[in-house]
């Protein structure tokens, strides 16, 4: 979507010309946060912005109208809620008892600072394969660290995760080091993020003429032959709702399905989004574990067919070959009366607005 938007505000292409396959019946992909005050709401992802290092995400959202505030931007309502609401946590470590834990330090000892600093300043390329633990295998003390508790539970790193994406984050969320304990850097939307940042850019898409066709997954892409990556074909399998009642994920036993093709024009453009980080997603209660995903995630497939047929597309594998290492339990709290907003707050000593994460 932004990437349609971009092509639409930067590159003059007319949005009567631009179509969006999605796989899903909604729109915003991990952004999906929805849901009624009577069914409960679901996040599966949750946004956390930051205001000095979202360059693109600030100035794309500055020319997209607010839906709430006509007349502000995107950009706008969103800043002007976080600066109004700082976030400023007071409880960022709570032992099992409920006592809230000193954080001033971040624990570090001499080796855990070299360590540290050394990966910062080591080149990427020689970072490939290896997790965080076996970066700081001569450290052990890192991992007891009040750094490692408060960077792990706001990243949602573990020990095994990719050593890249941790030093990725570290560059790209360098300005939290230095307020990790409060959290302050992080910019909260005013609504969940749907609400807040998919449903203005859809309908900015939409003013513009942008087609969106849901319930579409792109299963297959054909390229011309030779060196470059030229898209030829787009292989479409289309869910069809033939059900009244439908399941939260908008899908249903009595759906059916067409498969049809898009033949590519030699001047059209093809923007093919690789992997999806909730695509495997399924959804549980209060009362029923969340199913094992029984069918291969959409996105994966895709994104497989592709790397096998062009190089440089990619290596998939990693991310789909070790679900016990990658998997994730998010939880979204719908509640009835204010109960637990109370305990927040008088756990973290603060406002509810800024008690939220
Ligand atoms: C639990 C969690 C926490 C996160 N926290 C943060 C955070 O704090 N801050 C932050 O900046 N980011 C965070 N992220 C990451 C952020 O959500 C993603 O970077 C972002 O959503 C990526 O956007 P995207 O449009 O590239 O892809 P996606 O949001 O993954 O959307 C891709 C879309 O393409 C569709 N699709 C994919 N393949 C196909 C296909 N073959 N056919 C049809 N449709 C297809 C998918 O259904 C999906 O709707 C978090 C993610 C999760 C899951």
């Amino acid at each position: 979507m932004a990437a349609a938007a971009y092509l639409v505000r930067d590159c003059k292409f007319p949005g009567k010309q631009i179509t969006i396959y999605e796989g899903m019946h909604i729109l915003g992909g991990s952004n999906d946060g929805i849901g009624t005050p009577e069914k409960g709401f679901v996040c599966r992802g949750g946004r956390m912005l930051n205001e000095e290092t979202y360059e693109n995400f600030w100035e794309l959202f500055d020319s997209i109208p607010s839906i709430a505030q006509p007349g502000r931007s995107v950009t706008e309502e969103i800043l002007n809620f976080d600066h109004a609401h700082p976030t400023c946590a007071k409880a960022r470590l709570v032992d099992k008892d409920g006592n809230i834990l000193p954080v001033k330090s971040m624990g570090f000892n001499q080796a855990d600072r070299m360590a540290l600093l050394k990966l910062l300043t080591t080149d990427e390329k020689k970072l490939d394969n290896l997790t965080i633990q076996d970066w700081f295998k001569e450290t052990p003390h890192m991992f007891e660290t009040n750094f490692w508790y408060m960077w792990q539970t706001t990243f949602a790193f573990q020990k095994w995760s990719s050593l890249y994406e941790f030093r990725r984050y570290m560059n790209r969320m360098i300005f939290e080091f230095s307020r990790i304990e409060t959290l302050e850097g992080v910019t909260r939307t005013p609504l969940n993020q749907y609400d807040s940042v998919i449903r203005p850019l859809e309908s900015y898409l939409r003013k513009e003429g942008v087609t969106f066709v849901e319930n579409c997954e792109v299963t297959d892409i054909d390229f011309e032959d030779g060196h470059g990556i030229t898209a030829k074909t787009l292989y479409l399998r289309r869910r069809v709702e033939n059900a009244e009642e439908t399941e939260e994920n908008g899908s249903s036993s009595e759906d059916s399905y067409v498969n049809e093709t898009v033949e590519l024009k030699r001047s059209d453009i093809c923007i093919m989004t690789n992997a999806c980080m909730t695509d495997s997603a399924t959804l549980g209660d209060m009362y029923t574990p969340a199913p094992a995903p029984l069918q291969k995630p959409v996105s994966g497939e895709l994104w497989a067919k592709v790397a096998a047929k062009k190089p440089g597309l990619g290596n998939p594998e990693p991310f789909f070959s070790k679900p016990q290492e990658s998997n994730w339990l998010s939880f979204t709290v719908t509640c009835k009366g204010d109960e637990i907003l109370k305990t927040i707050e008088n756990l973290r000593e603060m406002f509810p607005a800024a008690a939220r994460s």
